[in-house]
């Protein structure tokens, strides 16, 4: 079985990365951070309160969260109802980054990402795929850029629909919880390849990559 971790900061490119990589290596994509957006998602429509961690916890016990996937793109679901495309509104960043910061919650959801591991080659992306998720993948990487540089790339692909400071506000907020939090904070595994991709695009990371798990590099 091939694991491969992507880890990093909001906004470094790791999902665009990641899922042209599992394109060329034929491997499955798994979008970690999709799985704590439909938890919060749900969290959110449901009334709870997403910074309260016994209400997160009750509400992941009684919230099936699980991927499928459909001409090669991942989807994901609560309780079986498709939330991938509900999931990518901005509000629900925030509602993420808050409900992912509950131990318990991390659990819950490490537990089904090592699942979904164990049975397929997959190229994972997140804050804690080779810390934490798989500690033993066979490649790891950690992909960052500046953070001038990523809330640029957010606000291109929001195409203008948040003003510039508010997405760069987000990012640092969001780094700061993903970073501080108590359990899997965001950080480099001390084996995984640090990418900086402030001045490379994404084909360069990519590519990058590739030829690392092919023994090019
Ligand atoms: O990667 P994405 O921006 O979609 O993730 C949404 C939020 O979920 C992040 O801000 C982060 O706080 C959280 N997350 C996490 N661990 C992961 C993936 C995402 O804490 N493995």
């Amino acid at each position: 079985m091939i694991n491969i971790t992507i880890d990093g900061p909001s906004g470094a490119g790791k999902s665009t990365v990641a899922k042209a990589v599992a394109k060329k290596l034929g491997i499955l994509y798994l979008d970690t951070g999709a799985m704590y957006r439909a938890l919060a998602y749900s969290a959110v429509k449901s009334g709870i309160d997403v910074e309260d961690e016994r209400a997160a916890e009750l509400f992941l016990k009684r919230t099936a969260i699980s991927v499928g996937y459909e001409n090669g793109e991942q989807r994901v679901y609560a309780n079986g109802t498709d939330v991938t495309a509900e999931i990518r509104a901005h509000a629900v960043s925030k509602a993420a980054s808050d409900i992912s910061k509950h131990p318990s919650v991390r659990i819950g959801l490490s537990g089904l990402q090592r699942e979904i591991a164990r049975s397929a080659d997959v190229i994972l992306d997140g804050r804690d795929a080779g810390t934490y998720v798989l500690p033993d993948a066979n490649y790891k990487f950690f992909l960052t850029a500046d953070v001038t540089e990523r809330a640029k790339r957010r606000y291109a692909d929001l195409k203008g629909a948040e003003p510039f400071e508010k997405i760069l506000e987000d990012i640092e907020r969001r780094d700061s919880n993903d970073s501080k939090r108590k359990l899997a904070p965001l950080k480099k595994a001390p084996d995984a390849r640090l990418i900086d991709s402030t001045k490379m695009s994404a084909a360069e990371v990519s590519d990058f990559i590739v030829s690392v798990v092919r023994g090019g590099a």
